[in-house]
């Protein structure tokens, strides 16, 4: 039986201004400035700026990124400056409400995680936002999970797999999803790949 706890979704926001785009009550306006370098279909190296407080999200987010880097052809390592490529950034447990100015875009029940999307060329920044609260609710495994599926989001997966087995099934379940041959076929359309079936 599938658990809801862990429901993801891909963030997208189309037709808003490029430069705006924050999260109401959070004071996050510096984001990464080579975000692009997580659109580069050569290799990747991706400087990681992680703004969350807990050890283990860390460690969750570590988890995924080393597995990623086993699949794709990149590299990453922290970094704490705006030369940094991909923003780890908590988002407020009130909510996931995206504004646009002052424009609210969307009020949607809180999520475990959201990604921006490559492909949405005005509003991507590299960022992944995180509901601290709901991942630390996850074990670890499942935490790392939570943000492999989300990784891949930003990787350009722009959709969901209707494999249960995937790890970009829409719902992550925690029971041993894993990135599969056909997923690994729709990163290659974004990134070289290292990983080969
Ligand atoms: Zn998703």
């Amino acid at each position: 039986m599938l658990k809801n706890l862990a429901v993801l979704v891909a963030f997208s926001v189309a037709g808003v201004a490029a430069t705006d785009l924050h999260l109401n009550n959070l004071a996050f306006n510096t984001p990464c400035l080579k975000y692009n370098e997580l659109r580069n279909a050569g290799h990747m190296d991706i400087g990681v700026l992680l703004v969350v407080k807990d050890e283990r999200v860390r460690a969750a987010t570590s988890e995924a990124l080393n597995r990623w880097s086993q699949v794709i052809d990149m590299t990453w390592h922290e970094d704490r400056t705006s030369t940094c490529a991909l923003t780890i950034v908590e988002a407020p447990v009130a909510g996931f409400r995206y504004y646009s100015g002052d424009r609210l875009v969307t009020n949607i029940p809180p999520r475990t995680a959201r990604a921006q999307l490559p492909q949405n060329a005005d509003t991507f920044k590299g960022i992944v936002f995180v509901n601290t609260a709901r991942l630390l609710s996850l074990d670890k495994y499942w935490m790392a999970d939570a943000m492999q599926h989300e990784l891949g989001h930003l990787f350009g997966y722009n959709s969901h797999s209707d494999n249960p087995r995937s790890i970009m099934y829409w719902n992550v379940t925690g029971d041993n999803q894993k990135l599969q041959k056909e997923d690994v076929k729709v990163i290659a359309r974004y990134h070289k790949t290292v990983l080969h079936f």
